[in-house]
């Protein structure tokens, strides 16, 4: 008997040893991440650190985590094959019917096999912030043992001071180059992109055009409705732009109701094209405004970058152009449809989808 309770204790005493050593050495990998965790700058890697320490950790089915900003809804997963099952957990746990797409996380050990249906249970941990929420989904393989708890509230609350600081670096950087009242870049961003894309254009042998339009007696908006509905005005004009364009197209604000709207490998019959086509759009949708219906127009200048124009020289024709278009009597586009290339124009206009 007392050989028997000597051998019991004797595991037991091992068994707390083999404990306490993984123990440790959960500790160990937790502190590894932790600190790599810290030394990054992007949101992306901090979700594959994470996502990398809980594979070694306990050696997870599925990860996934859904990340919502006042901007946009945004879900990461490893292994890829799990996307759908994490899709519809996160569509159910924040009551949304889309979200701004799915990354599928490549880990440096990538070694899942996928056979099925997942097995096990998909375990949710939130992080709540004031300026974003979260939630974290694994299914460990691994059994929980007592610490793993108190690690993954390590793991939840670093992930949380991480993606506290970073979203709010990233909101400073977007705020320094965004105009707030219309969301569009600020002078200063457009010409940082535009310099980039004007160098892309002439090393590769790319067209590039802008339209610089301005609203039609804005001044007169705001007289007659006001000074809040002038805003509206320009907010709506934005945003109408902003639906219309394709991805790589961008709109900046480039003084009070002017706008300058740069199109990548755009060539000029395109470019005219898509200004007739705002042109009409603004002209046939007025705002409403309290009880008004507030109808107003914009003239259009249109430029393409030549070879030996600069980044001044192009918004200056851009501008001379609409000069042109207000002297014309406004609600026009500068300069008009070129008639003599037809044909090439309407191959282009198949090939831009127009
Ligand atoms: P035109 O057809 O020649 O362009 O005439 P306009 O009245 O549009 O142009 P003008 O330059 O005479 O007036 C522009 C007005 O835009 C004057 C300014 O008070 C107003 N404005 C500039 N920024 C803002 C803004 O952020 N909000 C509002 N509501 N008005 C603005
Ligand atoms: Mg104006
Ligand atoms: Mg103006």
């Amino acid at each position: 008997m007392t050989k028997i309770k000597y051998a019991l204790k004797k595991l037991f005493l091992a068994i707390n040893a083999a404990a306490s050593a993984a123990t440790g050495m959960d500790y160990k990998t937790l502190n590894k991440y932790i600190i790599k965790l810290n030394g990054l700058n992007d949101i992306e890697n901090a979700v594959k650190c994470i996502s990398e320490c809980f594979k070694n950790l306990l050696d997870y089915e599925v990860f996934g985590l859904a990340l919502n900003t006042q901007d946009q809804l945004k879900v990461w997963v490893y292994p890829a094959l799990h996307a759908d099952i994490i899709a519809a957990r996160v569509k159910e746990d924040f009551k949304c019917h889309e979200f701004d797409g799915i990354c599928r996380l490549s880990l440096d050990k990538d070694v899942d096999n996928f056979d099925g249906e997942l097995k096990l249970d998909l375990i949710p941990y939130p992080i709540e912030d004031d300026n974003f929420n979260a939630m974290l989904y694994i299914a460990p393989r691994k059994r929980k043992l007592a610490h793993h708890d108190e690690i993954i509230q390590i793991i939840v609350a670093s992930l949380k001071t991480v993606l506290e600081n970073m979203i709010n670096i990233q909101r400073l950087q977007n705020a320094a180059a965004t105009d707030p009242l219309t969301d569009c870049l600020n002078r200063r961003a457009l010409y940082k992109y535009l310099d980039h894309d004007i160098s892309v254009a002439k090393r590769y042998g790319g067209s590039l055009s802008l339209i610089m339009f301005d609203i039609d007696y804005f001044k007169q908006i705001n007289d007659t409705y006001g000074h809040q509905a002038g805003d509206r005005v320009l907010k709506d004009i934005s945003g109408l732009v902003r639906s219309v364009i394709r991805k790589s197209d961008y709109l900046s604000r480039y003084g009070g109701e002017e706008f300058v709207l740069v199109l990548p490998n755009t060539g000029h019959h395109i470019a005219i094209t898509l200004a007739e086509r705002l042109r009409k759009k603004i002209h046939s949708r007025p705002v409403s405004v309290g009880s008004y219906e507030v109808a107003y127009t914009a003239s259009f200048g249109v430029a393409t970058l030549k070879e030996s124009s600069d980044i001044e020289g192009l918004i200056l024709d851009a501008d001379k152009m609409l000069y042109r278009a207000k002297k014309a009597g406004r609600n026009i586009v500068m300069p008009h449809h070129i008639k003599s290339k037809k044909r090439e124009f309407q191959r282009n206009l198949c090939c831009a989808g127009i």
